[in-house]
């Protein structure tokens, strides 16, 4: 049997690493990443950590690039994790947060429509907790579900809810299989230094090397569904292979603070008391808070068989490991 074929927007993300990996290594497909941009400085990062992918020009502001590497690579699967993702950024960038992170979704759609294969691709569209906002009325017990209401409070959730609406709105019309992925937050060592959790694993690794003195944060109190992302691209994929397209929530269905992030993360360097290495910085934050997001995974445990194997606790303590490893690399420390 010939090997699958997966295309992958976002190649150069967090998501893209874990993702290409798992087809690669688990899976054994073949593995193609779009990446974007005249000399992007991260395709040599890319060559380097994924030698499998093989790397395509193109960019979901432009349909025309997207058409060209769908006809090219004809493949079995497309994963859109491309995005304009970081929330704060996209108070500052809304109007291109509407261009890559909405736009994108329908230009890629429409890419395949175009091609003409729109039945034998199955579409993977990466929405976000997000779209839910946290608000206390809309908030269900157990966690948000599928079936919850939405009331994005950034243009990133605006955003991300327009690629999931029209994303359900082609299955609908053009019977394609086309899901979406609800997913709560998912970090790890290869998060992105922007970042809530990686600002805070880095920075708590070069205080411990005696290379930094402070991290400069914004709100403490905000609540998350963290999960570890090395999880979570298996149950991209789950939602791939059934006999039909749904959309799904991931989550751990627990939530905890910032400062229960810090309070594991300097605990791993020996640290009880961490507040005096706080400063707080207006700029860390934004101007509509999302106060707590919890998910409910239910569906997706029953259905897809999916469960988050990485805890709370282990999820800092391999952080904070990684990126002491890499600090003292960096900083030529034995
Ligand atoms: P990430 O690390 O921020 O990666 C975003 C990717 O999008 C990067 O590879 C970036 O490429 C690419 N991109 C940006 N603009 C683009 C454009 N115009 N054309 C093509 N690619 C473009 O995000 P992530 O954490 O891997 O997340 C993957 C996806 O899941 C994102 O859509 C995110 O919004 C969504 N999501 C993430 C989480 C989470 O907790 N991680 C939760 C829910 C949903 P460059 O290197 O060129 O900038």
């Amino acid at each position: 049997m010939s090997k699958k074929t997966a295309l992958i927007t976002g190649i150069t993300g967090q998501d893209g690493y874990h993702l290409s990996k798992f087809l690669y290594e688990e899976k054994g497909y073949e593995v193609f990443g779009i990446i974007r941009g005249q000399n992007n400085p991260r395709y040599e990062q890319v060559k380097k950590e994924l030698p499998f992918v093989k790397l395509i020009e193109a960019d979901l502001m432009d349909v025309s690039s997207l058409y060209h590497a769908i006809y090219s690579v004809s493949p079995d699967e497309i994963y859109n994790l491309g995005a304009i993702s970081f929330v704060e950024y996209s108070f500052k960038n809304p109007i291109l947060t509407a261009d890559v992170t909405a736009k994108g979704v329908i230009n890629l759609l429409e890419a395949i429509r175009i091609t003409g294969f729109e039945k034998k691709i199955r579409y993977y569209q990466a929405s976000s907790s997000e779209m839910f906002g946290g608000t206390s009325y809309n908030r269900p017990e157990k966690g948000y579900n599928e079936e919850s209401l939405f009331h994005p409070r950034s243009p990133y959730g605006v955003a991300k809810l327009y690629g999931h609406w029209i994303t359900k709105n082609y299955r609908e019309s053009y019977d394609m299989y086309a899901v979406s992925g609800i997913l709560f937050n998912h970090e790890g060592e290869h998060r992105g230094e922007e970042f809530v959790t990686r600002k805070i694993s880095k920075a708590v690794a070069r205080i411990s090397l005696g290379l930094q003195e402070k991290i400069e944060l914004g709100d403490l109190w905000p609540k998350r569904d963290w999960g570890y992302a090395g999880d979570y691209v298996k149950g991209m994929w789950l939602m791939l292979q059934q006999d039909k397209a749904d959309d799904y929530v991931l989550a751990t269905g627990e939530t905890h603070s910032i400062e229960d992030f810090l309070d594991l993360a300097f605990a791993e360097i020996g640290i009880k008391d961490w507040k005096p290495y706080i400063v707080r910085n207006e700029a860390f934050t934004r101007p509509a808070e999302v106060d707590l997001l919890l998910g409910d995974p239910a569906k997706a445990e029953r259905e897809l068989g999916w469960k988050r194997e990485v805890n709370f606790s282990d999820l800092v303590s391999l952080m904070v490991q990684h990126d002491l490893k890499e600090q003292s690399k960096l900083n030529g420390i034995e």
